[in-house]
């Protein structure tokens, strides 16, 4: 029988190809409910989806920030089945805080968080009732770690990821499985928007340092970071899928090896200093991050070390 997918934030991006990526599955193991806010945006997943339209996709409205239009979504899907459900609509914002509006701020908590929160009030009870379904959600590196400028998003990643740890439990005991997806930059109108945006802030809030390091540092860096660093939309569709057939799915996954790392820092060290101490070079002292990785991997190696003789005693 089709597993029945429902994906959030498909008129571009990470949502589109994950969308027309499991339309296509080759066994047609899955229909794809792709949603979007605005249906006046779906021409790309119109031409990106091609034959699968009508057969394993169709496309729906959905906005997350409002109620209605979820349940309403939901509401015309047969039985109100959804086996999966892929939270992927999002939004970034970049810069001081100094330099942004509440409005802006509570924007991306809106969307980001409560998008999610809302998704689940209506189809949480249903997956209990049935006692099956997967919760993917696309999160963030930045649920586990924050970056410079990047304040407001990854509380809003870090509320997805702290809401779904609490659920997960519960989850378990319906036989629910809950995954959090955590790519790195990926390239995509996300990347555009942003950067975009940023460029727009209004830096005369903000005092002389705090406005350097925004212009000379972040954003000088942002799109070498982005094309040095950055996946594909595409990529990233293709570990969600990994995950969705996933017999015992992971609560996390990343999909970009090369921020593990950096993610490891933060359980390395509980205090919480060496990974903002690490960021700290990086950025401003980038010779030194040389001896912070050197730092790094003796403390790792004395960890292994010293598990190593509490588990086994050593001559
Ligand atoms: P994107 O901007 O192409 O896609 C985001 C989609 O969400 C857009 O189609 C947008 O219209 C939609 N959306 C925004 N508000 C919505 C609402 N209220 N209701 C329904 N849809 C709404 O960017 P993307 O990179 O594909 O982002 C998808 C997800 O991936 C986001 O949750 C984002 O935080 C996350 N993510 C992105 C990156 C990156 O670097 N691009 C990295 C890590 C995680």
């Amino acid at each position: 029988e089709q597993k029945v997918v429902l994906i959030t934030g498909c008129s571009s991006g990470i949502g589109l190809a994950l969308a027309v990526r499991i339309a296509k599955d080759e066994k047609k193991r899955f229909m794809v409910y792709a949603t979007m806010r605005n249906l006046k945006k779906a021409d790309d997943l119109i031409e990106a989806a091609g034959k699968t339209l009508g057969r394993t996709l169709e496309i729906k409205q959905l906005d997350v920030c409002d109620e209605k239009s979820i349940k309403a979504c939901v509401d015309s899907i047969p039985n109100r089945r959804i086996d999966i459900l892929v939270s992927n609509a999002g939004m970034g914002l970049i810069g001081p805080i100094e330099c942004q509006t509440m409005e802006e701020m509570k924007a991306v908590m809106d969307t980001n968080f409560f998008g999610l929160v809302r998704l689940l009030q209506e189809i949480l009870p249903d997956m209990k009732r049935r006692k099956s379904g997967h919760i993917v959600v696309i999160s963030s590196v930045m649920g586990i770690q924050g970056i410079l400028f990047n304040d407001i998003y990854a509380a809003s990643k870090f509320a997805v990821e702290g809401f779904c740890e609490s659920l997960a439990v519960q989850a378990l005991r319906f036989n629910l499985n809950i995954s959090l997806i955590e790519p790195g930059p990926v390239i995509t109108e996300f990347e555009r928007k942003v950067y975009e945006e940023g460029l727009k802030t209004d830096l005369t809030k903000a005092d002389k340092v705090t406005a350097d390091m925004f212009t000379n540092i972040y954003m000088k860096n942002y799109k070498q970071i982005f094309e040095s660093l950055g996946q594909s939309p595409e990529d990233i569709a293709e570990h969600t899928l990994k995950i969705i057939n996933a017999g015992t799915p992971p609560f996390r996954h990343q999909t970009n090896t090369l921020y593990t790392p950096m993610t490891t820092l933060k359980y390395a060290d509980p205090s919480g200093d060496l990974p903002i101490d690490t960021f700290y070079k990086m950025v401003f002292e980038h010779d030194k991050v040389f001896n912070a990785s050197l730092n790094f991997i003796k403390l790792l190696r004395w960890r292994s070390r010293k598990s190593f003789s509490l588990g086994k005693p050593q001559s």
